[in-house]
This record gives structure tokens, C-alpha cells and sequence, in this order.
């Protein structure tokens, strides 16, 4: 057996274990040391620490102080990893805890982190999802059932102190030109919920004062959620610190492209078995600046697909110049409307497009003024037919299930 070198106790508070951390920074102290060749499993908390609970009200997902997030395993030094290397981590295998075979799929309030389509969905809503082996079905999402895509929504290497500096001065100077936007442009560091792992002292105050947040995937990679990075992926991730300090967390069970609901994909505790490498001088003689990686062998095999366009002309008939994030925005809520004529409230076809292994393309980006993209969505994962036809939609979902939703105090 591959030796674990974090583990997590889910009845006890991410903060008061001390290999874990909330923020990115150089000094985060080493929990743990492998060499190149070393494989081994790393268990980590579900991105919120546990907060938010297999039940049927969406106060946690209303409430969730989204300062303490994500909460990630680490970081691991790998012996004679020096800044400028390529270090090559083969994602072995991942997994659910056995005894938290559950996940969470939500959208935040807009007053608290709001999504991809928070305009249409203001307001707390929470889905749960049974792991059930590779499968995953929701009581409150009835209808669909599909294979799990299993993937780290984040990992990474530590940045060293120029890189945090540049990733402040830029995140700080954007936030600026619009301080009192809702969501926020984007989030600066935030001590007092910050959590530096084994650190103490005076280098605890540095990394609380300057640590930066995980929400953004960033040169490093960080908080990507990519799901083909699954179990059998090869991933190549720039080092910049000696030892490079790999990290990881926010396990998903499964998402779809964009991870639009942001609260988020079907979100986990769980387990990665893992094994590293190091290509020496990797970054100069492969030119990479942000990660590559060659995805998984195993994935689900769904093979047909009904696929929505989105042009990048807003709700509102307003043109925007080859815009492929409002396009993909049309091509969602277009799925979403669809979904609604066979019963589903938008809601849950909201969460389905966030959960299920829905692809998303960026289809043509030249042909002025509008950009197309395109949402596949698999039919297969449905127990009904969802193809269009003659006679019309048959509304498979009744109604009487739905979301459990938190207005906002
Ligand atoms: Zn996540």
C-alpha cells in the first residue's frame, strides 16, 4: 500500500490541522517529503471544509464565508525540485471517502459569490449528490444519472515571492477600477481567516497578510477546474520554489465545462493517489508558462450528444464584439430553457449543466461581431428521451421535487 502522507478528519475543523493551508504563498511550510519517482496517497477536505452538510436547506450555501476557502493538502516537497523544473505528477487514482460517499452541487447568493448566471439565479440553492461507485444521482435533481468525471478542481505549486507580489499588484489594481462591484472583481488577501499550515510566528502574519486566495486558477495552475484533469491524467506544472510545494483540494465528482454554478460541481472530500517525477530545466525547453497535461485514458463513454449555440448577443439584444463569455452564457441558458419543457425547473437544469459531464466549446471566435459557443449536453444521462420530435416534449419530471432555496436575510 502507497504510504498517505495528509490526512483528514471530517468531524474536526481544516484549522486545526496543520497540513492543510487557505492561501498561496512561498513560506507556507513543507508537510511532507517525497523524492522523484515516489507515489503515495493524499486525502483532502471537500473546498469548504466541511461546511456545507448533506441536507435539504441552502442556509449553508447562503452563509459560507467564502474568505476560509478552499482548503487544500499540502504543500509536499519534492526533493532536488528547483524553480525553472517541470514537475510531473501522474494522477494515479482518485476517489470519495468511504464514509462520505456524498457531494454538493449550489449556486451562491449573488450577495455572497454569485456564478456564471447569477442575474437568473440571485438566490441560495443546493443540490446533493449519492456517490454510488462510479455514479452519482440527486433526490433533489430526478431524471438524470451519469459516470463520474473524478478530478482535482485545484492543484499547484507554491509561487515564490515575485509571483505572489505580480499576482497582488495586478488582482489589487483590477479590484480598484470598480471597488464596490457585487460579486467582487476579484478577491485580495484577507488575514483573518487565513490558515498557513504549519507556520507560526512572525512568517503566520506574513503569509495571512500577503497570502494569495485560491479562487483563481493562475500561472501555476491553482483552482482551474478543469474535469479531464482525472484519474489517469499526467499533469506538468511549472516549479518556482525549491522543493516546488505541490498542493491540492476542491475535489470534484463530476462537472461540466465552466464549472458554472460555482458553488460548484458535485464538490467532495476524498482521496488522490499520486506519483511525481521532475523534468530538470523542463520550463526554458518545453516554453511552458502555465501547466500542460495529457488527460485521462478512462472517461465516460457517452457518445451522443444535443448541442445548443449561444451567440454572443446579451438577454438584453445587446451586441458584443466576439464575446465567448456571452455566448456561452446564451448557450447555457438556451440548454436551461430546453430543459424546463420536459418538467425540470430552471434550477435544476441549471445544476445539471454544472454536475454532468457537459462539454463546452469555444466554436468560432472570428466571424464579427459574434462569437459562437456551444454546450454539449449528453443525452444518455437521462432516463427519458430529450431529442427533439413531432409530438412535441413530455414533461418526464412531475414537479414536487426541487432545490431547497435560501432567500437572503
Ligand atoms: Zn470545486
Amino acid at each position: 500500500m502507497p504510504e498517505t502522507l495528509i490526512k483528514v478528519d471530517l468531524k474536526e475543523s481544516p484549522y486545526k490541522n496543520d497540513m492543510i493551508h487557505n492561501r498561496w504563498h512561498p513560506d507556507v511550510p513543507m508537510v511532507a517529503s517525497v523524492k522523484p519517482g515516489d507515489d503515495f496517497i493524499i486525502q483532502t477536505y471537500d473546498w469548504t471544509g466541511g461546511y456545507i452538510k448533506n441536507n435539504d436547506s441552502a442556509d449553508d450555501v447562503r452563509d459560507v464565508d467564502l474568505t476560509t476557502v478552499h482548503f487544500l493538502s499540502g504543500p509536499i516537497e519534492v526533493k532536488g525540485a528547483e524553480p525553472g523544473d517541470l514537475l510531473v505528477v501522474d494522477l494515479l487514482d482518485i476517489g470519495a471517502l468511504p464514509d462520505s460517499l456524498w457531494g454538493f452541487n449550489g449556486f451562491f447568493s449573488k450577495k455572497n459569490g454569485g456564478g456564471f448566471l447569477t442575474e437568473h439565479f440571485p438566490l441560495a440553492q443546493k443540490s446533493i449528490w449519492d456517490i454510488k461507485g462510479m455514479f452519482t444521482e440527486s433526490r433533489h435533481v430526478p431524471g438524470v444519472k451519469y459516470a463520474g468525471l473524478i478530478h482535482p478542481g485545484l492543484i499547484g505549486c507554491l509561487p515564490d515571492q515575485k509571483m505572489l507580489d505580480t499576482w497582488n499588484k495586478r488582482e489589487v489594481d483590477f479590484i480598484a477600477t470598480n471597488p464596490t462591484r457585487v460579486p467582487p472583481l476579484a478577491n485580495a488577501p484577507f488575514p483573518s481567516t487565513a490558515h498557513a499550515g504549519k507556520a507560526t510566528g512572525d512568517v503566520k502574519s506574513k503569509i495571512a497578510a500577503e497570502g494569495a486566495r485560491t479562487v483563481p486558477p493562475r500561472e501555476h495552475g491553482g483552482n482551474c477546474d478543469i474535469k479531464d484533469l482525472s484519474r489517469g491524467s499526467k499533469i506538468y506544472f511549472p516549479v518556482y520554489v525549491p522543493g516546488a510545494g505541490l498542493s491540492m483540494g476542491d475535489l470534484h465528482f463530476s462537472q461540466g465545462d465552466g464549472e458554472i454554478t460555482f458553488c460548484g460541481a458535485i464538490e467532495m472530500a476524498g482521496w488522490l493517489h499520486i506519483k511525481v517525477d521532475l523534468i530538470k530545466g523542463g520550463m526554458a525547453k518545453y516554453g511552458v508558462k502555465n501547466p500542460i497535461f495529457r488527460p485521462s485514458p478512462i472517461t465516460p463513454n457517452y457518445q451522443n450528444y444535443l448541442i445548443f449555440e449561444g451567440i454572443s448577443v446579451d438577454e438584453q439584444g445587446q451586441q458584443h464584439y466576439l464575446d465567448v463569455h456571452v455566448a456561452y452564457r446564451q448557450a447555457c441558458l438556451n440548454a436551461i430553457e430546453y430543459l424546463t419543457k420536459f418538467g425540470y425547473s430552471k434550477a435544476q437544469a441549471y445544476s445539471i449543466l454544472g454536475t454532468a459531464p457537459v462539454q463546452g466549446h469555444i466554436s468560432g471566435v472570428v466571424d464579427i461581431p459574434n462569437a459562437c459557443a456551444t454546450l454539449y449536453l449528453p443525452t444518455e444521462i437521462f432516463d427519458f428521451d430529450i431529442m427533439p420530435s413531432a409530438a412535441g416534449p413530455i414533461k418526464h419530471i412531475k414537479g414536487g421535487v426541487d432545490m431547497p432555496l435560501s432567500p437572503d436575510k
